[in-house]
C-alpha cells in the first residue's frame, strides 16, 4: 500500500508542498502492507495533513479507525506524534471515518471516538456521534486548534463558490433532482447530520436582470419566503431556511426520500384505485390548507408531488409552492407552452393575463387524478385530432373503456367535476374533500396515522448517536 505524503491541492491553501509523491507503506508508521491500494479509481477520499506530525492517507477501505491503540489503521504514534503536547490526549480509538451507502447515496461520516474530542471544523462531533464530511472539512484533535487534517472527497466538487453562510450551516451533496428553476441538492446540516433538501435558484430566472430588479426580487422572495415558513402540514414540504445572495436563493427544504409521484406512475404504469385515493386525498388536504391561507400552489403536477417513501402506502408531500408567482404570467404560460398539460383552461385562454384563481389548482388535481388511475394524460400533444390548447380550453377529454372499466364511478365523477372548465361549475377543494369517494373511512385513517403518526409508531431518526 502506498500512502500519498504532504500533497495538498492549491484549494487547502497554507504552507504545505504542492507536489504530490507518495512512499511505501514501510516507511511511513502505522498502515499495514497487505492493502495494495494507490491513488487511483478507488479512492474515495483523502486526508491531507495539516497538522505537522500526520500525514496524507488515501481512503480506500469502507472504513478507517484511527488513534493510539495498535489495532489502528492509523495509528498515532510516530516519535513526532509523540513528542506533542496533545499526545496524551489523544485515545486509543480516537476516531473512524466510514463510507456509507445509505438510499439517498455513498456518504462519509466522521464518528468520535473520544471523551477529549474529535472537532471539525472547529465544532466537537462528541463522543459516541458521527458528522457527515464535506469536501474541505478540517479534521482536529483534543482540541479544535490542534489541527490534524482536511478531508477531501474523492469526487472533489469544490463548493469554495457556495456563500460562506451555508458552508457554515450545510455540507452539500448530490443533484436529487433539476427544476424550471435550478438544481436541488441533498445536504447534511453541520451537528446535527440532519439531511435536508437545497433548492438552488438563480435570481436571473426570475426577472429580466438589473440590480435593482434583482433586490426587488429579493424582498419580494424574503416576504413570501417568511409566509412560507409559517406553513406547517404534514402534506406540505417544510421550509427550514434561506440563504439569499444577490444572484442565488438557497431554500433548504425539509428531505423527501421516495421520489417523484410522476416517477412512481410511470413505474407501476398507473396506481391502483386505492393508492391513487389515498395520495389523493394527501394532496386535496394539502391544497385546502394552502387554500385556507390565501396561498394558490399555481404549478401542481405529478413533478410536484413528492413520497416519503418507497412503499405502497406513504405520505405525500406537496412541494414547489408559493414561488411561482414571482415568476410573470407571460415567462409562466412560456414555461407550459411545450406541454401544458396541467393548465386550466382559464390561464389559456386569457393568454396568462387572467387572474390565478384557487380554482387552478383544483383543475390541475383532476389532471393528476385522471393521471394517477390510468397512467396517462386526459389531454396530450400527441392526439391528432386536436392541438393541445383546444383539447384543454373544450375540455375535450375522454374515458376510453378500455383504460376506464375497472375504475369506479365515484372516482371518475370525481374526475369530471374537477376537469370542468366552466370555473364556476368546478369543485372547490373542500367540494373535492366532501365527494362521496372520499367518503371512505379506511383511507382516511390510513390517512391519518401516515400524517400523525403517534405514541407507539417508530422513534424519530437519531441519524448522529451510535449506540
Ligand atoms: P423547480 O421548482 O425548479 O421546478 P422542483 O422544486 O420541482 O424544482 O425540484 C426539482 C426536483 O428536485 C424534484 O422533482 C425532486 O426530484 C427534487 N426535489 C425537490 N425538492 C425535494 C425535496 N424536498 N426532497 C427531495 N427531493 C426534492
Amino acid at each position: 500500500m502506498n500512502i500519498i505524503v504532504s500533497s495538498c491541492p492549491s484549494s487547502c491553501g497554507g504552507s504545505m508542498p504542492s507536489s504530490m509523491e507518495t512512499v511505501p507503506t514501510d516507511m511511513v508508521d502505522g498502515f499495514g502492507s497487505d492493502d495494495d491500494a494507490t491513488e487511483g479509481p478507488g479512492v474515495w477520499g483523502r486526508l491531507f495533513p495539516i497538522g505537522s506530525s500526520f500525514t496524507a492517507l488515501d481512503l480506500v477501505k469502507e472504513q478507517y479507525t484511527f488513534g493510539r491503540g495498535d489495532n489502528c489503521d492509523y495509528q498515532f504514534k510516530s516519535p513526532a506524534m509523540r513528542r506533542h503536547p496533545c499526545f496524551q490526549a489523544y485515545s486509543k480509538l480516537h476516531f473512524t471515518l466510514v463510507q456509507e451507502k445509505t438510499s439517498t447515496g455513498t456518504h462519509v461520516f466522521l464518528i468520535d471516538m473520544s471523551s477529549n474530542g474529535t472537532f471539525v471544523n472547529g465544532e466537537k462531533v462528541g463522543k459516541g456521534c458521527k458528522q457527515v464530511m464535506g469536501n474541505n472539512d478540517e479534521i482536529a484533535l483534543a482540541l479544535p486548534r490542534n489541527k490534524a487534517f482536511i478531508y477531501m472527497d474523492g469526487s472533489c466538487n469544490d463548493d469554495s463558490d457556495l456563500p460562506e453562510e451555508l458552508r457554515q450551516q450545510y455540507t452539500l451533496s448530490r443533484i436529487l433532482g433539476k427544476g424550471a428553476c435550478g438544481e436541488v441538492k441533498l445536504a447534511f446540516e453541520k451537528g446535527s447530520c440532519k439531511k435536508v433538501a437545497v433548492k438552488i435558484i438563480q435570481k436571473k430566472k426570475f426577472s429580466a436582470g438589473g440590480k435593482q430588479q434583482l433586490d426587488n426580487v429579493s424582498r419580494q422572495v424574503m416576504t413570501e419566503v417568511n409566509i412560507l415558513k409559517s406553513l406547517k402540514h404534514p402534506c406540505i414540504i417544510q421550509f427550514e431556511n434561506l440563504i439569499d445572495t444577490s444572484d442565488t436563493l438557497y431554500i433548504v427544504l425539509e428531505l423527501v426520500e421516495g421520489g417523484e409521484l410522476f416517477d412512481r406512475v410511470v413505474q407501476l404504469g398507473k396506481l391502483d384505485e386505492s393508492t391513487a385515493k389515498l395520495f389523493f386525498y394527501q394532496m386535496a388536504l394539502a391544497i385546502k390548507y394552502l387554500h385556507d391561507q390565501n396561498i394558490t400552489h399555481r404549478d401542481l403536477k405529478p413533478e410536484n408531488i413528492l413520497l416519503v417513501s418507497d412503499s405502497h402506502e406513504t405520505l405525500v408531500k406537496v412541494t414547489d409552492f408559493g414561488l411561482s408567482k414571482f415568476v410573470d404570467s407571460q415567462t409562466m404560460l412560456k414555461t407550459f407552452c411545450g406541454t401544458p398539460t396541467y393548465l386550466a383552461p382559464e390561464i389559456l385562454l386569457t393568454a396568462g393575463t387572467g387572474a390565478y384563481t384557487k380554482a387552478i389548482d383544483c383543475w390541475s388535481l383532476g389532471v393528476i387524478l385522471y393521471i394517477c388511475l390510468v397512467g396517462y394524460p386526459p389531454f396530450s400533444p400527441d392526439r391528432k385530432d386536436m392541438e393541445l390548447g383546444k383539447q384543454i380550453t373544450g375540455g375535450h377529454y375522454d374515458f376510453p373503456k378500455a383504460y376506464w372499466s375497472s375504475v369506479s364511478t365515484g372516482a371518475i365523477d370525481l374526475v369530471k367535476k374537477l376537469l370542468c372548465v366552466n370555473v364556476k361549475k368546478r369543485l372547490t377543494v373542500t367540494e373535492a374533500l366532501n365527494h362521496p369517494w372520499l367518503q371512505d373511512e379506511g383511507m382516511r385513517r390510513k390517512a391519518e396515522i401516515l400524517m400523525h403518526p403517534g405514541d407507539g409508531m417508530l422513534p424519530p431518526q437519531t441519524d448522529c448517536v451510535v449506540s
